[in-house]
C-alpha cells in the first residue's frame, strides 16, 4: 500500500510532541484562519464590496499577513464607493510607520484608518464628482479585528460565547443625537423634507445637500460638516473564534443584529451571507442594495466554527431591545467584557481631527521637512500647521493641538469644523 492510499484511510496524525507544544505555547501563536462568503442583490447597483485576504505588513513574509474586508455603499452615483474600493486601503497603509512590530502595527492602525479616511475623501472631492459612499472598513490581524465606519453599514461580531455585539456605530442623522449637535454647531441644518405647504416628510437631513448622514466619503455637494471621519473600534477575541456580519443598510432596515446572527448561525460563512440576504428580503423585499459579508475567524485546529450554544439571555436581549437601539449596542458591549469573551483594545468616534490623530510630530530629521499627519507629504513647518503655531484663525480660535498638517489638509480640517475658507496663511 503507497503512502498515499494510507493517508487517504485514516485522518493524519500529529505527533504527541507537537500537540504538548500547542498547549504550552501562548495561544496568540497560533494564527486562526479565515472562512468568507458574500452574497449581493442590487436595486440601484451602487453597493460594492473588497475582500482582501492574505495582505503582509512585511513584503515577502507570509507569517505578517492580515486580511481586509469591506462595504461601501454609494450614493448619487457609484463614483466615490468606487474611489474609496480602489484607494483607501493604500492611503490607511502608507500612514503606518514602516518597519513597526505587529504590535506597534496594531496600535498605529486606528490613527491610519483616520488618516486614510480623510486623504481618500481630500483626492475624491478633487475630481470634482458629487456623489458620496459609506465605507465599512474591517482588518483582521490573527484575533485582532479593527473596524473603521462612516454611514450606515454596519459590522457586527457573533462570538462564541453566544453573544451579538455591533462593531460599528449608525451615522444616521435620525438616529445619532450627537452627530445632529455636531453638525448643527459647524453650521448645518437639520431638519425633514418640507412638503404639501409645511408637511414634514421622511428621515432627518441636513441641509444644504439633504443627505441623511452626518458621515461619508465623497459628498462634495453637501456641507463640509459631513465628515469622512470614522468611528473606529479595535477588539480581540478568544482563540473559540468568532463570526462578523459585514452589511449594507438594506440588511440592517430588516434585520437587527441579533436576527441577522441567528439566522446563519452553525452554516458555513458561504451560504451564511446568502440566508442572511434572504432573511432580509423575506421580511421587506427588495427595497435597496443588500450587501452581506460573513467571515469566519476559526481557531486552526478546527474544520469550521462550531454551532454556537443559544443561551436564554441572548433571548431576553433580543425582546428587550429591539434594532438599532444605541443601549444594546452598549450593553452587549459591557457584556462581552465581563464574561471575557472580547477583550477591548481601542474606541474613538470623535469627529475632531486633533482627537484622532494624537499630538506626535513626525518630522524628517534629515530633510528639516514634516510630514503631514493625513496625507503624508513632507512639507516646510511653515507652509502647514504645527503644533506650537497658536491661534490664528480668530482670537476665540482654540491652538491647534494636533500633528503636523499640510496647507491642504489644514484647510479640509477648517471646512470640516466648519471654519469658513479664506484663511489667512500662516507665516512663520
Ligand atoms: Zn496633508
Amino acid at each position: 500500500m503507497s503512502r498515499a492510499e494510507v493517508s487517504r484511510m485514516r485522518p493524519p496524525l500529529v505527533p504527541l510532541g507537537t500537540l504538548i507544544g500547542r498547549e504550552l505555547r501562548n495561544e496568540k501563536l497560533e494564527k486562526p484562519f479565515l472562512k468568507y462568503g458574500q452574497a449581493a442583490l442590487a436595486k440601484k447597483g451602487e453597493d460594492y464590496f473588497l475582500i482582501k485576504p492574505d495582505c503582509l505588513r512585511v513584503p515577502g513574509n507570509p507569517s505578517t499577513s492580515f486580511s481586509v474586508f469591506a462595504i461601501f455603499d454609494g450614493h448619487n452615483g457609484i463614483s466615490a464607493a468606487i474611489f474609496a474600493k480602489e484607494n483607501l486601503l493604500d492611503n490607511v497603509l502608507s500612514a503606518i510607520p514602516q518597519e513597526s512590530s505587529r504590535e506597534e502595527w496594531l496600535q498605529a492602525l486606528p490613527r491610519a484608518l483616520v488618516a486614510g479616511f480623510v486623504k481618500t475623501d481630500i483626492e475624491f472631492q478633487q475630481k470634482g464628482e458629487t456623489s458620496g459612499t459609506t465605507v465599512t472598513f474591517v482588518v483582521i490581524d490573527d484575533w485582532t479585528i479593527t473596524v473603521a465606519s462612516v454611514g450606515d453599514s454596519r459590522c457586527i461580531l457573533d462570538t462564541q460565547g453566544g453573544v451579538v455585539s455591533l462593531l460599528t456605530v449608525d451615522h444616521r442623522l435620525e438616529e445619532n443625537v450627537e452627530e445632529r449637535e455636531r453638525v448643527t454647531a459647524s453650521g448645518g441644518e437639520v431638519g425633514r423634507l418640507n412638503v404639501y405647504g409645511g408637511n414634514e416628510v421622511g428621515p432627518l437631513r441636513c441641509w444644504p445637500g439633504g443627505l441623511c448622514l452626518s458621515r461619508s466619503i465623497g459628498d462634495t455637494d453637501v456641507g463640509e460638516f459631513i465628515v469622512p471621519i470614522p468611528h473606529v473600534k479595535q477588539v480581540k477575541i478568544s482563540n473559540a473564534g468568532g463570526r462578523l456580519i459585514i452589511a449594507s443598510d438594506g440588511i440592517w432596515d430588516a434585520l437587527s443584529s441579533d436576527m441577522a446572527a441567528k439566522s446563519c448561525r452553525g452554516l458555513p460563512a458561504e451560504l451564511a451571507a446568502k440566508l442572511v440576504v434572504k432573511e432580509a428580503l423575506r421580511s421587506r423585499g427588495l427595497k435597496d442594495d443588500t450587501t452581506c459579508l460573513v467571515v469566519d475567524i476559526i481557531p486552526c485546529d478546527q474544520p469550521v466554527l462550531p454551532p454556537t450554544p443559544r443561551k436564554k439571555q441572548n433571548m431576553l436581549r433580543s425582546l428587550l431591545f429591539g434594532k438599532k437601539s444605541q443601549s444594546f449596542t452598549n450593553k452587549s458591549t459591557n457584556k462581552l467584557s465581563a464574561v471575557g469573551v472580547v477583550e477591548e483594545l481601542f474606541e474613538e468616534g470623535s469627529a475632531m481631527l486633533a482627537e484622532r490623530l494624537g499630538k506626535d510630530f513626525p518630522a524628517n530629521t534629515n530633510s528639516g521637512l514634516f510630514r503631514c499627519a493625513v496625507c503624508q507629504v513632507d512639507q516646510a513647518p511653515a507652509d502647514g500647521l504645527s503644533v506650537n503655531s497658536g491661534p490664528f484663525f480668530s482670537p476665540a480660535s482654540k491652538p491647534w493641538e494636533g500633528p503636523f498638517l499640510c496647507a491642504n489638509c489644514r484647510k479640509k480640517k477648517d471646512a470640516m469644523e466648519g471654519k469658513r475658507a479664506g484663511i489667512p496663511t500662516v507665516t512663520a
